[in-house]
């Protein structure tokens, strides 16, 4: 999915530079001019990133921080003044991830958006094993042992999920089967026993180390440290 960036600064001029530049980045961009906009496209539309003018007539870049903080984890970037560290400062506190002093080279803010988006991104959608050989992208379905990609079924890739998604919890063959494919039945709780064999096998081709454990008369559990 395209990444979706709204940039929220008064000035018009700087504005449409950054626009520019990240369209060619391939991103969909919204721009608000003010506060008042910005916070009804914050409201709206799923967004992946924000670039924040703090220095905003009316709804200022503090307030439209507080707001998406009390929601979610958006990605922010503060565009702030160079004189100013008490802004920077204060924008923190209120939950920007990062900021970019003015005036800025357009480059400049390009890297550092491609830098907090891979940070938020490797949060939400990588999971892996705690040594980080195994490691699955919700998003793209890549699945990837010791850098090896992994042929898994839809299937194993919802059971390998919900492993990574609770280490060390003991999962019975029946919750699996509610995992893996939306609903409880018996058959069905039966096959979950051949698809964690053929995932332990796919895994076991890149790695020697065992990391699906069988928990007897309980079902399996996801575990790094045992050897
Ligand atoms: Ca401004």
């Amino acid at each position: 999915m395209m990444t979706r960036v709204l940039i929220v600064e008064d000035e018009k001029k700087i504005a449409r530079l950054v626009e520019t530049y990240l369209e060619r980045e391939g991103y969909r961009i919204f721009v608000a001019y003010d506060g008042e906009v910005a916070l009804d496209i914050i409201g709206r539309e799923q967004l992946d990133l924000i670039v924040l003018d703090l220095m905003l007539p009316g709804v200022s870049g503090y307030e439209i921080c507080e707001y998406v903080r009390q929601k979610s984890t958006i990605p922010i970037i503060m565009l702030t003044a160079k004189t100013d560290e008490d802004q920077r400062v204060k924008g923190f506190n209120m939950g920007a991830d990062d900021y970019v002093i003015k005036p800025f080279s357009p480059k400049e803010l390009v890297a550092r958006i491609k830098a907090v988006l891979r940070r938020s991104s490797k949060n939400e959608s990588i999971l892996s094993s705690d040594d980080q050989a195994v490691e699955l992208n919700v998003d793209t379905h890549r699945t990837t042992v010791n850098s090896n990609n992994l042929q898994i079924t839809p299937t194993e890739f919802r059971i390998l999920e919900t492993f990574l998604r609770n280490k060390q919890r003991v999962y019975s063959r029946s919750e699996l089967a509610e995992r893996a494919f939306g609903w409880d039945y018996e058959s069905y709780e039966e096959t979950i026993y051949v698809h964690v064999k053929n995932l332990r096998k796919k895994i076991s081709q890149h790695t020697s180390k065992q990391y699906i454990h069988t928990v007897y008369g309980v079902g399996y559990r996801w575990d790094d440290d045992v050897k």
